[in-house]
């Protein structure tokens, strides 16, 4: 009998759970154990429980997680084959996805406040900067803002504006109501206090500012089509919670947010998460962390199926309205 969390949902608050996948294995093989996932019964978001302990939490990140275009400038002294390879990757992928949320960004904004041209932007979650790059090219005032500082070890090469520190902290170090726009690209579900998150976005947005955010939606067809196989699912215990479209557009509301919009993000990105729940070996950190043979010949194999995927996810994207990744627009009210 497994004992049901006493926990509250880290998305509408609610106490009444009900198992979704339990003894989940790290896709990575990096974190050891098992870890369960459990659905709120009031807003159908899946958690974690228990929750690791916020301490532990960077501990569970591989060196090489997300890609990074250092791959791609050979600062890492890899082959001359993976940084062919990592620079196509980047090219025909990683730059189309990042380019067309900037412009989505920006369009958004426009519509919105037509008078300020340069809106400063802070990333949350940022990594290494790719994004930031994008967003820097559509005009905006960009800095960032990442919890991981191993990264400073390989500083990035785009001479950008980056903190490190936690983005759920109160002591992030910019004043009230500095920026216009507020970004968090595949962050809410790696932290162990969405709302506190979403405080520290509250504070930072100038009356009428807009927070973007990316992130898998646990009510998605995609979602229930893998199951416990959907990569989202064994990233744990890196993602600590998945909502539903209702308990994130419930949380937004509580934290003083109005107007929340939660579209299709990138149908691309989503094909490349389904090729990876296909193929979970294919991930970035075997093939350009550890370069084995095989990971680089299944992610050669992933990256072709993104044909078979890019076709699925528009389906269910587009025309079921039912996106795998979510796209969320909310105001500062
Ligand atoms: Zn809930």
């Amino acid at each position: 009998m497994v004992k049901s969390p006493a926990a509250e949902c880290l998305y509408c608050r609610s106490k009444t759970w009900k198992p979704l996948y339990l003894e989940v294995i790290d896709r990575l093989g990096f974190v050891s154990g098992t870890w369960d996932f459990f659905q709120c019964q009031t807003c159908q978001s899946a958690q974690l429980f228990p929750l690791p302990l916020q301490e532990k939490l960077a501990n569970f990140y591989p060196p090489v997680y997300s890609f990074s275009k250092q791959l791609t400038e050979g600062s890492q002294k890899k082959s001359m084959l993976l940084n062919t390879l990592s620079n196509l990757e980047y090219r025909c992928y990683y730059r189309p996805i990042y380019r067309s949320q900037a412009r989505r960004i920006k369009k958004t904004w426009k519509k919105n406040h037509k008078s300020n041209d340069n809106p400063r932007l802070l990333d949350m979650g940022c990594g290494r900067g790719l994004r930031m790059q994008a967003l820097s090219e559509e005009g905006f005032k960009v800095e960032g803002l990442d919890f991981q500082p191993h990264l400073t070890e390989q500083p990035s090469p785009l001479e950008l504006n980056i903190q490190y520190a936690d983005a759920t902290t109160t002591q992030l170090p910019w004043p009230d109501q500095t920026f216009d726009i507020i970004t968090a690209f595949f962050l809410l579900e790696h932290v162990p206090d969405v709302r506190a998150v979403l405080r520290s976005v509250r504070r930072l947005l100038k009356p009428g500012g807009l927070f973007f955010a990316t992130i898998p939606l646990i009510d998605s067809l995609q979602a229930k089509w893998w199951k416990d196989r959907w990569i989202h699912i064994t990233e744990a215990p890196r993602h600590l919670s998945l909502p539903s479209r209702k308990g994130l557009k419930l949380v937004c509301k509580t934290m003083g947010f109005q107007e929340t919009t939660i579209q299709a993000d990138s149908i691309l990105e989503e094909a490349g998460v389904a090729a990876s729940s296909l193929l979970p070996q294919a991930s970035i950190t075997d093939v350009y962390g550890n370069r084995k043979v095989t990971s680089l010949m299944r992610r050669l194999f992933g990256a072709s199926s993104l044909l078979i995927t890019f076709n699925f996810c528009f389906l269910t994207s587009i025309l079921f309205r039912s996106p795998g990744h979510g796209f969320l627009c909310t105001r500062k009210s």
